[in-house]
């Protein structure tokens, strides 16, 4: 479902993506993880070409998204992304953050994109927030409303990045039991997060991303258990 092959991106002289090559298959989460500033959030955003890259190739269901004619709407439409400080229209009611896309892009009529809407929100649990505004919810009911509006394009894959970095404590839990229900219900999932216990029960694969390149992947258990390079061993040790 997602391919890349030998990608590299500089900002200015920065070499932030170091030759990675990756692929995740229809259906599996994977975990990325890493350092703070090793480029994951760089390599994620390549894949809907939220960043471009300057060099490999990134293919998403058969289709060279960094090809320049690759119509990005439609691929946006195909590939979700959340981002860690939920980005939600602070103008539009939870309803019509979810609505709009469907209707501009992909040419829903309004009564199907509600219809739609309010089932992706019941399966978020927050179909009584309908009609609230982003400023009126929690941060993280602003994030399942993030993700109810990614899953309203009727995504094949769904990008997230840091989803609960930005959140109390106490609101993680209710954001990864929607992932988590959402990994179940055989989404492709590229996941950026630390939340180990996450990975460990719901990640097919962990992939450690270190100054730009793909120091080890593996099974969350394989990873956790027994790290193979130093720097992951390192950046284990700091999450405990
Ligand atoms: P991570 O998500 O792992 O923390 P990022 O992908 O955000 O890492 O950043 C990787 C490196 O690229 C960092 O050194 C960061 O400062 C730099 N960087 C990220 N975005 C930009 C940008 N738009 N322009 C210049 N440098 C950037
Ligand atoms: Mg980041």
């Amino acid at each position: 479902m997602i391919r890349l092959m030998n990608v590299h991106k500089w900002f200015k002289d920065l070499h932030v993506l170091n030759g990675i090559t990756l692929h995740v298959k229809a259906g599996e989460v994977v975990v990325v993880c890493g350092p703070s500033g090793s480029g994951k959030s760089t390599l994620i955003r390549t894949v809907n070409q939220l960043e471009t890259i300057n060099e490999g190739e990134i293919w998403v269901d058969g289709k060279n998204v960094a090809d320049p004619k690759t119509d990005l709407n439609a691929l946006r439409a195909e590939v979700g992304f959340v981002f860690q400080h939920f980005n939600l229209y602070p103008h539009l009611s939870v309803l019509d953050n979810i609505t709009l896309s469907p209707i501009q892009v992909k040419k829903m009529t309004r009564p199907a994109a509600e219809k739609l809407a309010v089932e992706l929100l019941e399966r978020v649990g927050l179909a009584h927030k309908k009609d609230a505004f982003p400023a009126q919810l929690s941060g993280g009911q602003q994030q399942r409303v993030a993700i109810a509006r990614g899953l309203a394009m009727q995504p094949k894959v769904m990008l997230f990045d840091e989803p609960t970095s930005a959140l109390d404590p106490e609101m993680i839990g209710e954001v990864l039991k929607v992932m988590k229900d959402l990994a179940l219900s055989g989404m492709t999932m590229m996941v950026v997060t630390h939340e180990m216990g996450f990975a460990r029960e719901v990640a097919d694969r962990v992939v450690f991303v270190d100054h730009g390149e793909i120091l080890e992947q593996a099974e969350p258990e394989e990873f956790f258990l027994n790290p193979q390079h130093d720097r992951a061993k390192q950046f284990l040790r700091q999450l405990l």
